[in-house]
C-alpha cells in the first residue's frame, strides 16, 4: 500500500468557466490557469503521482508546453491513471477537501465523486469529497481563490 498527498490553489477571475472535479458549475467567476484550472483534479493528480513515486504534475504536464494550453484536466487525469497502471499500481481510494467560500458545493459533491470514480475505475464508496468554506479568512475566504487537497492510496 502506498499513500500520496496533493494540494493546489487557483485564482478566481471573471470570464472563465468554473470547473471542479471534472464538473462545470454555474458561477459568475472561474479559475484562472493554463489548463481549465480544475484545482480538484490537479491536487488529485499530484496525490496519485506522489503515491507512485512519480514526481509531480508540473514534471509530467508542464504549463510551458503548448500541448496543455486550455486542456481539460480530466484528460490529464486519464493520462495519470495510465501512468499509475503502467507503474504497476491500482488506485485504492481517494479523499479530497475542497476549500471554497463560493459557490456552495454540497449539492455538487455527488456528481464530482461519480465523475472521479468513473475516471479512476473506482466505486463511489472509494471516492470521498469534503467541501469547506474558509470562514471568510485569507484568499479563499475573500473569494480570490479556490484550493483543494487530496489524499490517495494505491495498491
Ligand atoms: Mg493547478
Amino acid at each position: 500500500m502506498r499513500i500520496g498527498i496533493g494540494n493546489d490553489i487557483h485564482r478566481l477571475v471573471a470570464g472563465r468557466a468554473l470547473v471542479l472535479g471534472g464538473i462545470e458549475l454555474a458561477s459568475p467567476v472561474g479559475l484562472l490557469g493554463h489548463s481549465d484550472a480544475d484545482v480538484v483534479i490537479h491536487a488529485l493528480i499530484d496525490a496519485m503521482l506522489g503515491a507512485a513515486g512519480l514526481g509531480d504534475i508540473g514534471e509530467h504536464f508542464p504549463d510551458t508546453d503548448p500541448t496543455y494550453q486550455g486542456i481539460r484536466s480530466t484528460e490529464l487525469l486519464t493520462k495519470t491513471v495510465e501512468l499509475i497502471r503502467t507503474a504497476g499500481f491500482t488506485v485504492n481510494n481517494i479523499d479530497i477537501i475542497i476549500m471554497a467560500q463560493e459557490p456552495k458545493l454540497a449539492s455538487h459533491k455527488r456528481a464530482m465523486r461519480q465523475r472521479l470514480a468513473e475516471m479512476t475505475g473506482l466505486d463511489l464508496t472509494q471516492v470521498n469529497i469534503k467541501a469547506k468554506t474558509a470562514e471568510g479568512l485569507g484568499p479563499v475566504g475573500e473569494r480570490q481563490a479556490i484550493a483543494a487537497w487530496a489524499a490517495v492510496t494505491l495498491a
